[in-house]
């Protein structure tokens, strides 16, 4: 280990590419262009760990943007990831033949006041998360942010009273398999660091250390969705025929049917992309019950039924991959139980590591950008009193529209995943009212029933992979570790029958000789669905050295 007199020091650590970490490193440049601002992000480049819808609501970008880069709107990049202004909105209920659009039962609750009239999404826009986070990089790189991709964090710092953070660790590189070191070893850098900002994005490891070190708990437990989308080229007249500024989300089959199930939480989507390309996506609540289950089985269905099938029906798949989406809403936030703080001292925890996603509207990219804005601001305002920082973070966060959004849907996805999409729905409608309840974590949600709509096709996962373009280099340490194989061949095969062999859309789990082992790390997404799905809690994903993962472009 370095002397820490060898540490490479900067202001402030933003660990994370994603938007909300961008979102707070332009601010920090705008409002102390002298502050040295550091970025690291374990993905080859910017926005290939980045994938989602996804429908922007764009007013914390605008107002970014407005303070940061004057005729921002004129710019190529700005024509380009915002080309696509929703104008035509369709919330459809599907059963297996027929599709029926329900957006007046959302209109009808906007009217009324309810929580689920804010499922709107007209003036927003259905942007590619890669390229928004790739143009954001470049703008904090024009402001002289230091951003540095293809470097893994895997732990922080903290000094004694665990109240600050000291620094960040990265991964080495240049293990093989065995962790011996090879020619190629570089030691993986700590740099120290006055703030840290945890901008990791869903379920992060780095972010889960800290809430263990520093003693952050969250009310609730932090439930996740697992997200499958395509991206697909389309005909002219699919194109067309869809329309470049529509947005389309689906609910009902094929993961939840009225009274014959499956009942899940969650939907399909298509989204408008540009020339001729559309998203089409299936989210499912990770606390399915099915155990021969895989999100993948259902975007299948999804994309065989009539009504999405004649926009994409011989189109060609060119890109695909899964992440994960925290959706425990406003109870499942990590805070410091001694005052309510999103972090400690100079530790700030923005976007989906805090878990700001609005269940209600089914979106969390504006809440993120806002928060890394805050943070930015809160730091600013500490500058000389770091340890106040955390604090400050808190309260511009409360003041703000972030945490109107998500106090407004606290209790929505709980409430959905305890009675089930039927009688869940409506009684989401009392959300608000009710006192807060947790209900179980997803990992323990499987049971022993079948997924009564599984595909007769295996779905091709070698072909999804392959279009994520993900690669590892073969030669490390596997990051999947499986705790106690004992586990798996006692209790989760014979009850289970091996459920990360088919849940992980990545097909990285295998039988060998008898025994499931990670034995593909290399084709792995990081999407750490297994880390929050074995039914055993049996599974644990670390960071694998950087550069690795999937290269999405345009995801
Ligand atoms: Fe089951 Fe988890 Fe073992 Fe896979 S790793 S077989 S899901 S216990
Ligand atoms: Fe996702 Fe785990 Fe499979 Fe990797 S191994 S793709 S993290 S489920």
């Amino acid at each position: 280990m370095q002397n820490s007199k060898d540490y490479k020091k900067v202001g402030v650590l933003i660990v994370g590419a994603g938007p909300a970490g961008l979102a707070s490193a332009i601010k920090l440049k705008v409002e102390m262009p002298q502050l040295d601002v550091c970025v690291v992000e374990k993905g080859a480049d910017l926005g290939n760990h980045n994938l989602s819808g996804a429908v922007l609501e764009a007013e914390p970008l605008h107002t970014l943007l407005d303070s940061a880069v004057p005729g921002w709107h004129d710019s190529d990049d700005a024509k380009d990831v915002l080309a696509s202004k929703v104008e035509k909105d369709d919330v459809m209920f599907f059963t297996k033949k027929l599709s029926f659009n329900i957006f007046f039962a959302i209109k009808f609750a906007r009217w009324l006041g309810l929580g689920f009239g804010q499922m709107t999404h007209k003036g927003d826009y259905s942007v590619s998360m890669s390229k928004l986070t790739k143009w954001m990089g470049r703008i904090a790189k024009d402001l002289g942010v230091e951003v540095l991709t293809g470097f893994a964090a895997e732990d922080i710092i903290l000094d004694k009273s665990a109240r600050m953070a000291r620094a960040v660790k990265l991964v080495h590189q240049g293990l093989d398999k065995e962790a011996n070191k090879q020619p190629n070893f570089i030691e993986g850098e700590i740099i120290g660091a006055d703030f840290v900002v945890l901008a990791e994005g869903c379920d992060g490891l780095l972010t889960e250390k800290f809430i263990e070190k520093a003693g952050l708990e969250r009310q609730a437990p932090q439930m996740y969705s697992v997200g499958v989308k395509e991206l697909i080229k389309v005909s002219v007249e699919q194109y067309d025929k869809f329309t470049s500024e529509r947005v389309v989300h689906a609910m009902g089959y094929p993961i939840w049917t009225p009274f014959i199930g499956p009942g899940m939480f969650g939907g399909g989507i298509i989204y408008a992309g540009q020339q001729e390309h559309l998203s089409v996506g299936m989210i499912v609540g990770a606390d399915w019950k099915y155990f021969d289950f895989n999100p993948q089985d259902a975007l299948v269905n999804f994309k065989n039924h009539k009504f999405v099938k004649q926009f994409i029906d011989g189109g060609t798949v060119v890109e695909a991959g899964a992440k994960m989406i925290p959706e425990g809403g406003y109870y499942a936030i990590p805070r410091d139980p001694q005052n309510g703080a999103i972090g400690k001292g100079n530790v700030l925890i923005v976007g989906d590591s805090a878990g700001f996603v609005n269940m209600l509207k089914i979106k969390g990219l504006h809440n993120g950008i806002d928060s890394g804005i805050q943070a930015a601001r809160a730091i600013a305002e500490t500058i000389k009193k770091p340890k106040e920082t955390a604090l400050r973070y808190t309260e511009l966060i409360d003041g703000s529209n972030v945490a109107q959004e998500m106090w407004s849907a606290r209790n929505f996805r709980q409430i959905v995943g305890k009675f089930g999409p039927l009688q869940g729905m409506p009684l989401s409608v009392l959300g608000a009212l009710l006192p807060k309840f947790t209900i179980e974590r997803d990992y323990e949600a499987m049971t022993s029933l079948r997924y009564r709509l599984k595909p007769k096709q295996e779905f091709d996962k070698d072909s999804f992979t392959a279009m994520a373009a993900t690669q590892h280099r073969e030669e490390q340490p596997s990051h999947l570790t499986i705790l106690d194989s004992n586990i798996c061949q006692t209790k989760c095969t014979p009850s289970f029958d091996t459920p990360c062999i088919t849940f992980c859309p990545a097909g990285v789990y295998e039988m060998v000789h008898d025994e499931v082992k990670p034995a593909n790390p290399s084709n792995c997404l990081h999407c750490k669905t297994c880390q929050r799905k074995c039914p055993f809690d049996n599974i644990r994903w670390t960071v694998p050295e950087g550069d690795g993962g999937p290269r999405y472009k345009r995801m």
